[in-house]
């Protein structure tokens, strides 16, 4: 569990990255430790890509319905204008972003504001999701959340999608990805795409 340190006015400003698979819990983190900052009277404000519409606007809304109201923004630029007073910004879905949010979070964290990102770690393929890795790499605080992987019950780290297609952003439905570990991710791969993996 992620405890917030305590840290002077002068060494306010930081970034949290909290990543992982599919249903491995992030937004609820993410939301967690937002709720806790507003219980703190900090000033906080939350923002989403605006292609990430799955179920409300305006709202970050993870799978349990535990929901915080949100600011979709077109790029992680607009970000920029918003955050006047702000003494904690959060970042929901960050793997739809754009290369420009590493600079705009360390802009924002260098302004004395906690900065903190939540996102997945690796698409349907299992690479590098968009700008996370360059965030895990400026963060301050990285935490990896795991799910539970559906054919083994094993800890899940990998997104598998049924579903194929090269579409790359494909939002997070249920009947779609599945949250699996490195072993059954690799099966099904491998299944499901033989020409690309010969023995
Ligand atoms: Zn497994």
């Amino acid at each position: 569990m992620f405890i917030e340190p305590r840290r002077s006015k002068a060494h306010r400003g930081w970034i949290e990255v909290v990543c992982g698979s599919m249903f491995s819990g992030k937004t609820e983190e993410l939301i967690r430790r937002l709720k806790r900052a507003k219980i703190a009277n900090q000033k906080v404000e939350i923002f989403k890509p605006a292609i990430d519409v799955r179920y409300d606007e305006k709202k970050v809304v993870s799978h349990d319905q535990n929901s915080i109201m949100s600011t979709p923004v077109a790029n992680s630029l607009e970000i920029l204008p918003l955050i006047n007073n702000m003494e904690v910004v959060g970042i929901d879905e960050a793997q739809f972003f754009d290369e420009d949010l590493p600079a705009v979070c360390e802009a924002i964290a260098n302004r004395g504001i906690r900065v903190i990102i939540a996102g997945l770690d690796m698409d349907y393929l299992g690479k590098p999701f968009g700008p996370m890795s360059a965030l895990m790499s400026i963060a301050e605080y990285v935490t990896k959340v795991h799910a539970i992987c559906m054919v083994c019950g094993d800890i899940a780290s990998h997104s598998y999608r049924h579903h194929k297609g090269d579409i790359l952003v494909m939002l997070g439905e249920q009947d779609v990805y599945e949250p699996r570990c490195r072993q059954c991710f690799e099966e099904g791969m491998v299944k499901e795409n033989p020409t690309l993996f010969p023995d």
